[in-house]
């Protein structure tokens, strides 16, 4: 074997609830295009999949010191406090006199690609952007018997060169997706295992600016909203479906929808594809509200649309506004209803506080997830009631929030790739603490039912539909209350306020989650 493909394992960190905004979807799928590109070569190529295998970091470490091979990338994922443990990992692989080239991919290394080639001397390169092209040029100068270009001459790639300083030159995304060959799917029968959807990457890029979005950079300059051909996809989708049985698909694509009316008409043309081949499939796709409209979403329902992540970011027109969703409260409103009236309950993306939240912003918020009665399950309830905007490298607001907040207790060296702020006002920063620590009690208690991040469903342990209505509405009283109280309150920012606010309320979430499931709720304790 000469290229070996990891995807480490990602432990849960108890202290960050969010699933996925560290984690792209529209990476899932990058390891899978890296593989075939490089088979398509002639290169032999191993993925080793340790977070689908449930491999710990000592187990995967073990597997690889028994391989021999010439270039080890890894896709790496930026797991909050505990993204150390990927560079343990490789430092105990070189400890086992492991020798081969390492290389990093994926978002996290695109946008901190200096600081881990500054930090970590076990590390030889990173591969900046889309990873496929670059990989693959990477790989054929490593393995050239001739004499070799040096790797700094790579675009995409980063090292260091001369004197440690590190030396990148960008690359351009690939024009036409339809080129590359559909991704390697080495281990469909363990995700078919563990329940996990099969993936489709349809496009890349989004036509969106949302400032707190790092899609598109990720991309480099020249960025913009790429689709492979409906045919194209038909053909991958359709092959899964005949060869391996596969019929449930999602769409890992960051905007599922291309810009305007030809955005829509390839939609189109995909779900008559669908329809005139006769598919018994499901799907589902993330786009944003404004490319909801009845004509192309009653084709694709037709053709086996059954769910829709929602971009919606927020119901507050002030937020939108700077959060630069270039969406009106509006047209969230009308996409929701749109696909509610196709029988389509979305799942959605909403941004509850941001760095300038107000009361008033909040308090639109809470009025538009009212309105539009999407709080019906606690789990999502949780979500969208203390959901607050991350700020990573790479996303246009990390580039003009100075960071504000010392970190403490964070390793510095990966203390670069994100923004800790403080709303700046300071009774909003004090309620989004109370929140959270009363949606993260929730959250910590309730059985997991649902992987945002696989898009698994297991069964609930908490069935009993009256429980799950009396926290869904536990955890909205609190919240309105809890809001109320800070709208008629001055002076609500005291660490004292917090304490006894957050210990009281914590109190009853618990209270309510025995009372549901005694045995199970006395699990967590
Ligand atoms: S619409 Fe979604 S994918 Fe596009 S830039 Fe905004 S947040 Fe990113």
């Amino acid at each position: 074997m000469t290229v070996i493909l990891l995807e480490p394992s990602r432990p849960g960190n108890p202290i960050r609830l969010e699933e996925v905004v560290n984690a792209p979807l529209s990476a899932c799928l990058f390891t899978g295009y890296v593989s075939s590109l490089l088979q398509k070569n002639a290169i032999g190529v191993e993925i080793v999949h340790a977070r689908l295998r449930d491999w710990s970091s000592e187990q995967t470490a073990t597997y690889l010191s028994q391989k021999s091979f010439r270039l080890l990338c890894v896709h790496a994922i930026y797991l909050w406090e505990k993204t150390r443990d990927i560079f343990e990992l490789l430092s105990n692989l070189r400890e086992r006199n492991i020798t081969a080239h390492i290389n990093l991919y994926g978002y996290y290394p695109t946008f901190a690609y200096k600081n881990i080639l500054e930090c970590f001397p076990g590390i030889d390169s990173v591969t900046v952007g889309e990873p496929e092209i670059t990989i693959l040029d990477l790989a054929r100068c490593l393995l050239s018997e001739e004499d070799v270009s040096p790797l700094m001459n790579i675009p995409g790639l980063a090292v260091r060169g001369n004197g440690g300083k590190v030396v990148f030159h960008p690359r351009s995304p690939v024009c036409d997706l339809d080129q590359l060959p559909f991704p390697d799917r080495q281990d469909i029968s363990l995700y078919q295992k563990k329940g996990i959807v099969t993936y489709i990457l349809g496009s890349r890029g989004c036509y969106g600016q949302c400032t707190f979005c790092y899609l598109n950079p990720f991309y480099g300059k020249i960025n913009q909203w790429r689709g492979r051909s409906a045919k194209n996809i038909f053909d991958e989708v359709f092959g899964l479906y005949a060869e391996d049985g596969i019929t449930n698909f999602y769409f890992s694509d960051a905007n599922f929808f291309g810009p305007g009316k030809a955005g829509k008409e390839r939609a189109m043309t995909l779900a008559e594809l669908f329809l005139a081949h006769n598919l018994e499939i499901s799907f589902g796709f993330e786009c944003r509200a404004n490319d909801i409209e009845e004509h192309s979403i009653s084709r694709l329902v037709m053709a086996g649309l059954t769910n829709v992540f929602l971009g919606l970011e927020s119901g507050d027109p002030a937020s939108l506004k700077r959060l630069k969703k270039h969406l009106t409260v509006e047209e969230n409103k009308k996409a929701i209803q749109l696909l509610q009236e196709y029988g389509i309950e979305p799942t959605y993306g909403f941004i509850m506080f941001e760095p300038y939240s107000t009361l008033k912003s909040v308090r639109n918020n809470f009025e538009f997830l009212k309105e539009m009665d999407i709080m019906r399950i606690p789990a999502v309830t949780a979500h969208l009631l203390h959901h607050r905007q991350t700020i990573f490298q790479g996303t246009p607001d990390y580039q003009t929030m100075l960071p504000e907040t010392p970190y403490s207790g964070c390793d510095m060296s990966f203390s670069h790739y994100e923004t800790l702020y403080l709303i700046k006002d300071q009774n909003v920063e004090t309620f989004s603490e109370i929140i959270t620590h009363v949606c993260g009690t929730a959250l910590s208690l309730m059985p997991k039912t649902f992987d945002c991040a696989t898009h698994a469903s297991t069964e609930s342990v908490l069935s009993n539909t009256s429980a799950l209505a009396m926290l869904n509405n536990t955890l909205i009283t609190i919240f309105a209350n809890t809001l109320q109280y800070f709208e008629t309150h001055e002076n609500t920012h005291s660490p004292k306020v917090i304490e006894e606010m957050s210990h009281r309320l914590n109190h009853e979430v618990r209270g309510v989650m025995e009372s549901c499931n005694p045995l199970h709720t006395r699990a967590f304790y």
